[in-house]
């Protein structure tokens, strides 16, 4: 039997390693929606070789090349936000969700809702509306699989114990590009090197996320609204060759660790398969041969992302989606060189102190609405701190 899926954000690094895992079995699937955004000869690409139902692409401007480069091809084209979301409403046995950032939460919401299997590697879904995510999968009948390295392996670590036996969840971090840089040069890192990764090949908003640790801030709060654990249970260990990507504690003092290569097809073929197992086109590791694995604890001062992530998960509400949406402007702005690399923590400090204080906005309840209306407010104070720096 085929299956129906959709990859929302199929251009990217998630999107491409998802590809070629479907394109080893091409019988076993049925393409509805590719989704993109600039790359357009690729997206349409895409969606020859895949014979997809729907290309979208988030740009609306985009759409006659769109249409050129697909005609002939019978796959329809369309474009903007809103026929992204419309396209995760077409039914689909399983949906990857690969967008990058908070434009990632209405398509996820959206496949949800149609009862599809929605494989998360949008962590910013969960930091931004994780009670609404969960909800939404709870209501109907969604299955709900994590493709970040780190949250595939507790979820695998998991299977077949009770949450209740839990004592600690810890997740690695390599400590990304400028971990044994002297603290004092950081704020002259430029954009070119904090795009590259010492293990993990990514996009590049994620990898200068690891570089600043912001990345590991998302995904202490993605572990939080995930797994439904405490924060205190919560740990980040700096671990250089990211081999270990996750260990669970349990009551007895045992950990579980889960093992393998920085290669995210393993995470993505993991949700694809599951409950089973099936062979996966990934390295087999040669322990011998690595020999020594490190681990270190992660210094607030050179990472003060992971503090204000642990200030995040207390407050909850809102703050999860105003924490994003000023990192991801923050972001913007250093890769525009507007701002310094260590400034991005500064901003989202700021924007987070000045609109904690509105218990308001913070307690509004998780509807889409009051989470983008949170995440607009948080980016316009993000920008009207980086303009007057
Ligand atoms: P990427 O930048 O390589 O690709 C992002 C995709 O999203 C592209 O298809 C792009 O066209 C699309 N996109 C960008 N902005 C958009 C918008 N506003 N509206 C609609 N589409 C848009 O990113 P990536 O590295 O593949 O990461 C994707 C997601 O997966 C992120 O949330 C990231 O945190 C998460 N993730 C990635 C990795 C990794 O190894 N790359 C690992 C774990 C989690
Ligand atoms: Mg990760």
């Amino acid at each position: 039997m085929t299956r129906r899926i959709s990859i929302f954000g199929s251009t990217g690094s998630i999107g491409l390693s998802t590809i070629d895992l479907i394109r080893r079995d091409p019988e076993a699937y049925e393409v509805v929606a590719l989704t993109g955004g600039h790359n357009i000869a690729l997206l349409a690409e895409q969606a020859r070789a895949l014979k997809a139902r729907i290309a979208v692409t988030a740009h609306e401007e985009h759409l006659p090349a769109l249409r050129d480069a697909l005609a002939g091809s019978g796959v329809e084209a369309a474009a903007g936000a809103v026929a992204i979301e419309e396209a995760a409403r077409r039914p689909a046995d399983w949906v990857m969700s690969a967008i990058v950032g908070a434009a990632g939460l209405p398509p996820g919401l959206a496949a949800l809702e149609t009862g599809a299997t929605l494989a998360l590697a949008n962590k910013e879904s969960l930091v931004t509306a994780g009670p609404l995510i969960m909800e939404t999968a709870r209501k109907h009948g969604a299955h709900l699989l994590p493709v970040d390295s780190e949250h595939s392996a507790v979820f695998q670590a998991l299977v077949g114990e009770d949450l209740s036996a839990v004592e600690r969840v810890i997740i690695t971090a390599s400590g990304g590009a400028f971990r044994d840089w002297p603290i004092e040069d950081l704020p002259s890192a430029t954009l070119a090197q904090a795009s590259s990764h010492p293990n993990w090949d990514m996009g590049q908003r994620i990898t200068i996320d690891s570089a600043s640790m912001f990345n590991k801030a998302l995904e202490l709060i993605e572990t939080r609204e995930f797994f439904g654990v405490d924060p205190g249970v919560i740990e980040v260990i700096v671990h250089p060759q990211s081999l270990i990507h996750a260990l669970v504690g349990f009551n007895d003092g045992a950990l579980m660790a889960h093992v393998g290569p920085p290669d995210m097809r393993h995470a993505i073929g993991y949700a694809l398969h599951w409950p089973e197992r099936r062979r996966l086109p990934v390295e087999r590791l040669d322990l011998a041969r690595i020999g020594s694995l490190e681990f270190r604890a992660p210094s607030d001062e050179r990472y003060p992302a992971l503090r204000l992530a642990r200030a995040v998960m207390e407050t909850r509400g809102m703050s999860g989606a105003i924490f994003n949406a000023a990192k991801e402007t923050a972001l913007d702005g250093f890769i525009a060189g507007r701002i310094g690399f260590t400034r991005m923590a500064g901003v989202v400090e700021e924007v987070l102190t000045q609109l904690s204080g509105d218990a308001g906005l913070i307690n509004d309840a998780f509807t889409l609405d009051n989470v983008r209306a949170a995440d607009q407010m948080a980016r316009e104070r993000a920008a009207e701190i980086i303009s007057g720096a």
